[in-house]
């Protein structure tokens, strides 16, 4: 069993049922849409093939909604400019403010010349161009170019270290939103969350509609590194969003970056994804470079929950054989490495999450056990989950189909929807080990470390129990 989960992005090159069955049987755990580039229709459609296809495979499958979130993008021009070093570009707060410059081109952030002061730099297109800020008021920023490049209609900005005033969430994603929770999607990732309260909100705003999902908060600048504890303990999990960090921080910065991520997630106990250019190269080519194999190995290592893929599957010619490459090299170094110290420095805060330490322990001294766990809202499996046991898989166990999916991000852990027999737990830890065996999953005789806060109704019984298959 893979314990590393794969995320792919849909798009074009995967949405029809065929290459989505595809993407399932080589490995894809989690499917994201991402709503920069995706239509209401359109993904009405694709989420109802997502489904068929999960069901055909026989497995669950999380979805994540990615919101947009507020990013600047500047607005159109007639024909891309050729800006060389030294010219001089403007960006308009509002619409109606007259151009100045030839250069000059709207931004859809009006906020902009109150953010910046002179000397910072203006990012666009992920970092090609390079524009500092030379001239400042609050209706137009004047700057000179530093690199040369094309500068095309609709251009993302970055701001390195400037704190924004962005609001958390646009009014698209809100309609993008309503859509999520109607579909039932599992994860809403929010785009450049930069404070807790930002995943409070989003949070409060989905318990309020009825919806069970769980939120993602993607780091892509300073201003969210600096609230990096207080945001991965108000979110379900982290996503490092390389993409953005690699425009918004120092390059040097983005492998320490990462490792510190990690390490903070490990601590809280919240779910990581590493994301972006993973298998960049496999976008043109069939065949991935010997860095990006390493950049693999990396994530592993740091033992990471999910590992994600982006224009790879959404518009790449190979979008399966990534899936393969990944779910290849993954399980490769999970064999060689299977074990790690990430999470050995995690406060055991609870008796839940004390008693979970210690089925790990059991687990990681008996050779070949496998951890079952009945779990009715996932929270025991988490915790499994989080503190990493050596060698041992997690099959979890629940009634719950949207539990059943949220695991499925979850790290080592194989979430299966099972009914409890109500008051004989004799019997759902015998029908586990028939449905895990018929799954190939264990065998006669194997030990297994069983744990459970579910199984004993009424009374609160948390159980660690040590059998054989
Ligand atoms: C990123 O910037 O790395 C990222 C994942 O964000 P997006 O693909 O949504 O721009």
């Amino acid at each position: 069993m893979r314990k590393t989960k794969i995320l792919c992005t849909l798009g074009p090159a995967t949405d029809s049922p065929e290459v989505l069955k595809t993407l399932i049987a080589k490995g894809a755990d989690i499917i994201r849409l991402n709503m920069s580039h995706a239509s209401h229709d359109w993904v009405r459609t694709v989420y109802a093939r997502v489904r068929e296809a999960a069901s055909h495979a026989g497995r669950e499958i999380a979805v994540l909604m990615d919101l947009t979130g507020p990013s600047i993008r500047t607005g159109d021009v007639e024909q891309p400019w050729q800006l060389e070093v030294g010219d001089w570009v403007e960006f308009r707060c509002k619409p109606e403010v007259e151009p100045t410059v030839p250069l000059s081109v709207t931004v859809n952030y009006p906020e902009l010349g109150k953010d910046l002061k002179v000397g910072d730099i203006i990012m666009v297109d992920g970092g090609m161009i390079q524009i500092k800020a030379t001239e400042i008021s609050d209706k137009r920023v004047i700057g000179t170019v530093m690199t040369k490049g094309e500068m095309k209609s609709r251009r993302h900005i970055n701001l390195p270290g400037v704190p924004v005033r962005l609001p958390p969430l646009t009014q698209k994603d809100y309609a993008d939103l309503d859509l999520g929770v109607e579909l039932e999607v599992d994860f809403f990732a929010l785009s450049f969350a930069r404070e807790p309260a930002h995943i409070q909100h989003l949070q409060l705003l989905l318990e309020q509609k009825g919806s069970k999902a769980r939120v993602i908060a993607k780091i892509e600048n300073q201003q969210a590194l600096e609230n990096i504890d207080t945001l991965v303990e108000a979110s379900a999990g982290i996503m490092i969003a390389r993409g953005d960090l690699g425009s918004e921080c120092p390059i040097e910065d983005l492998p320490l970056i990462q490792r510190h991520i990690v390490e903070r997630c490990s601590f809280h106990g919240r779910k990581v994804i590493v994301a972006t250019q993973m298998l960049e190269s496999m976008i043109e080519n069939p065949v991935p470079t010997r860095a990006e194999v390493t950049d693999i190995f990396n994530a592993v290592i740091e033992q990471v929950d999910c590992v994600m893929l982006s224009g790879e599957t959404s518009v790449g010619r190979y979008p399966d054989k990534c899936v393969e490459v990944l779910d290849t090299v993954i399980r490769r170094i999970e064999q060689k490495y299977p074990s790690g110290r990430f999470a050995s420095d995690a406060p055991l805060k609870t008796n839940k999450h004390k008693m979970v330490k210690a089925a790990i322990l059991l687990a990681n001294s008996i050779p070949g056990s496998k951890i079952i766990v009945f779990t009715l809202r996932g929270v025991m499996a988490h915790l499994l989950a989080h503190q990493r046991p050596e060698f041992a898989p997690i099959f979890a166990l629940t009634p719950k189909l949207h539990v059943s999916r949220t695991l499925v991000t979850a790290r080592g852990v194989q979430p299966y929807v099972m009914e409890f027999a109500e008051g004989n737990p004799d019997k759902s830890i015998r029908e586990a080990i028939q449905l895990l065996q018929g799954h190939g999953l264990i065998k006669t005789g194997d030990p297994l470390v069983i744990l459970s806060d579910a199984l004993y109704d009424g009374s609160n019984l948390d159980a660690i129990l040590l059998r054989e298959a």
